[in-house]
């Protein structure tokens, strides 16, 4: 009989659940808008709804745990929210503590970077792997590191938050404060942001007729559809995130790059671009290092909060 696992992917717009058997195949997945301005009382209620849910139907028994990805920073190591932006209430609230009260299951916090890329190399394109980088690019940026055949994770656990990496000097202002992170160039809503000051600058561009409804794929369908503005905006987001997948390549020295995030959804139209920044920037020997797309989707996270709860038993291999 299979092992199962609860994976639950916390997120500022949606909370994803799901039950993932041993091999990482997902049995049955769940999800709802996370009521993110409720507190973490009804939060933990959602969380906690879904779980019961998953629960019923494989058989209380056979779930060894509970994984859940959030966003960062997290403290893992103490199980603590030190400060999500994204949801009201969670500063310093004991994550942990307070879900293994509540449902009586073993229960492992991540960041969700690094769950992601758990999934991503336990199940998806690092299958086998022991050095990868994976970087969701969405609303903002992250990512986790695999090294040597071990998951990265640093003091508190909060290795590789790789958006916040700074690119340039004095730069655009970060959701984190800063200025000039790699987040504030790269990410989807900086990319839709560029967009919108082309139109403003009356460049003539098909994308002026969209107004507010503009968004990322709007931006790719015009490129595909031959409108030079957004064929120079493409361009342009592949070589930034070529930029900094570059020096993720020569810090980390990864068998490969691993996209996630929404805009991996249009992979195939910055693939070209990202590649070649690698291989006209990166020092000769880092060249050969390919960049892919995340296999499991959105689904790395939920699957590699599972696999925490799977693996991360006491017998089995240290992740
Ligand atoms: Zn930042």
């Amino acid at each position: 009989m299979s092992r199962f696992a609860i994976g639950i992917d916390l997120g500022g717009t949606q909370v994803r659940a799901a039950l993932v058997d041993e091999h990482g195949k997902i049995h049955q997945r769940l999800e709802e808008r996370t009521d993110a301005e409720a507190g973490p009382d009804r939060v933990l209620g959602q969380i906690a709804g879904l779980t019961e849910r998953l629960r019923s139907a494989c058989g209380p028994a056979d779930v060894a745990g509970l994984g859940v990805s959030a966003p960062g920073p997290l403290d893992t190591e103490l199980g603590i929210a030190l400060d999500i932006p994204t949801l009201r209430g969670f500063s310093d609230y004991p994550l942990r503590e307070e879900l293994q009260k509540r449902l009586r299951l073993p229960v492992s916090l991540e960041n969700d970077g690094i769950a992601a890329a758990i999934g991503e190399w336990q199940f998806g394109a690092g299958l086998g792997l022991r050095n990868l980088v994976y970087v969701t690019v969405s609303t903002g940026i992250g990512g986790g590191v695999i090294a040597d055949g071990r998951v990265l994770r640093g003091r508190k656990g909060m290795a590789g938050h790789v958006g916040h990496m700074s690119i340039v000097p004095d730069g655009l202002m970060c959701s984190c404060g800063a200025r000039g992170c790699f987040e504030a160039y790269a990410s989807g809503t900086a990319f839709t942001r560029r967009a919108r000051m082309r139109i403003a600058a009356c460049e003539e561009t098909s994308l002026a007729k969209i107004g507010d409804a503009l968004d990322s794929r709007s931006v790719f369908a015009a490129a595909e559809n031959g409108d030079p503005v957004a064929q120079a905006l493409v361009a342009e987001e592949a070589a930034i995130l070529g930029r900094g997948f570059t020096s993720l390549i020569h810090i980390f020295s990864p068998e490969i790059v691993i996209m996630g995030g929404g805009l991996s959804q249009q992979f195939d139209r910055l693939q070209a671009g990202i590649q070649s920044h690698v291989e006209r920037c990166a020092m000769p020997a880092f060249r050969d290092v390919r960049v892919v797309p995340a296999a499991l989707g959105q689904n790395s996270g939920v699957v590699g909060a599972a696999a925490l709860a799977l693996l991360l038993q006491p017998s089995a291999v240290a992740l």
